[in-house]
């Protein structure tokens, strides 16, 4: 896909700059001008901004510009992985292995905790594996992929749990417009600390989370960097231990073994969206005070995945096309 789409935009003249990263705004009397890159300026009447939700140092660059932003819920947890029997049995009510003619089952789970917290799982991966994506130095991020044919042994899914504005305040991470972005910071650091300052990822067994114990023990993981075994309820905020806990015991009776020994929990998973809104006018989608400036898909938290990202671009690029057909 993305190098089709890729040949079609440099048949359409469109120039495609990689390795240049926008670093500010410019800015004249309120309306966009261009912008400073590493590789020097570039004159624009309309910039459309879709940084995606991991650029925290263009959150930062945008917020010291006066762009406006604010904090929004966002959600974090644990990536769970099982065998992919164990789900495709669960799923298929099987004695034994997946005949060929099924595909390896997914599963959508959901739960509400009893303090009214939404817990569910996220970009669940049948056959995939868990792979490391954090974007800054000394942090532990957890996310997971499926390739095409789904073969792989285990399956894995984030299981999260809502953080609202509340809990940012509480927690001591203030009101501000990147309280979410310090409170993931936070978390990633003291997953990489828990595990051993070498990228390893901090883990422990569904089982033991969901009956409130810790052993030093791990099921088999395809995890590369490695996991290092750890209690979460030292590394999670205690509203999410809580949540998490709860939402297994419910988990496990929704679907067959999903809390049992075979199953790791894996820290930290803590970019399932933004934590971050930039506004923007719902007619025009331009940042209120930055004439010609759009913001979208993930990053300004106008979409949440692959789709609903591609279709926010596209309304944005009608909205350029107005835009510029308005001025011509
Ligand atoms: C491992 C993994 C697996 C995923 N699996 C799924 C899945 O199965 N299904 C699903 O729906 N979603 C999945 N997602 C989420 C999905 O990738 C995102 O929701 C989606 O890519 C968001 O699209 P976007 O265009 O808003 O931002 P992005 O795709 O993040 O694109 C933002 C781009 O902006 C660039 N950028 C950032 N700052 C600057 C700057 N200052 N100057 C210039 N460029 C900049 C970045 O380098 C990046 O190329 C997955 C994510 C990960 C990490």
């Amino acid at each position: 896909v993305l190098k089709n789409l890729r040949a079609r935009l440099l048949d359409r003249g469109v120039d495609i700059r990689f390795q240049t990263r926008v670093e500010r705004l410019v800015v004249q009397d309120g309306r966009i001008t261009g912008v400073e890159t590493t590789a020097g300026r570039i004159d624009a009447t309309r910039v459309v901004l879709a940084t995606g939700h991991s650029a925290r140092d263009t959150y930062e660059a945008l917020l010291s510009q006066g762009v406006p932003m604010e904090a929004k819920p966002f959600a974090v947890g644990v990536r769970a992985e099982h065998p992919q029997a164990l789900i495709d049995e669960a799923q298929y009510n099987l004695r034994g292995p997946r005949p060929d003619t099924l595909p390896p089952a997914d599963y959508r789970l959901a739960h509400t905790t009893d303090v009214g917290r939404g817990v569910y799982s996220f970009c669940m991966c049948p056959g995939g594996m868990i792979v490391p994506t954090a974007t800054e130095p000394e942090m532990v991020v957890v996310n997971g992929m499926s390739s095409a044919r789904r073969s792989g042994p285990f399956a894995n899914s984030g299981v999260v749990a809502q953080v609202e504005l509340a809990d940012l305040v509480r927690e001591g991470f203030g009101e501000g417009p990147l309280a979410g972005v310090e409170f993931q910071r936070a978390l990633e650091r003291k997953a990489f600390e828990a595990g051993g300052r070498d990228y390893k990822a901090p883990a422990m067994l569904a089982s033991d989370l969901a009956a409130g114990r810790f052993r030093p023990v791990l099921a088999p993981t395809r995890f590369r960097p490695g996991l290092v075994p750890e209690d979460l309820r030292n590394v999670l905020p205690g509203f999410v231990v809580g949540s998490l806990q709860q939402a297994l015991q419910r988990f496990d009776k929704m679907l067959r073994g999903y809390a049992s020994a075979e199953a790791n929990l894996i820290a930290v998973e803590s970019r399932t969206s933004s934590p971050v809104r930039i506004p923007r006018d719902p007619n025009t989608r331009e940042v209120p005070g930055f004439s010609g400036l759009f913001v979208a898909g993930e990053g300004p938290g106008y979409a949440g995945g692959i789709m609903s990202a591609a279709l926010d671009g596209l309304h944005t690029g009608h909205a350029v096309l107005l835009a510029l057909n308005a001025t011509t």
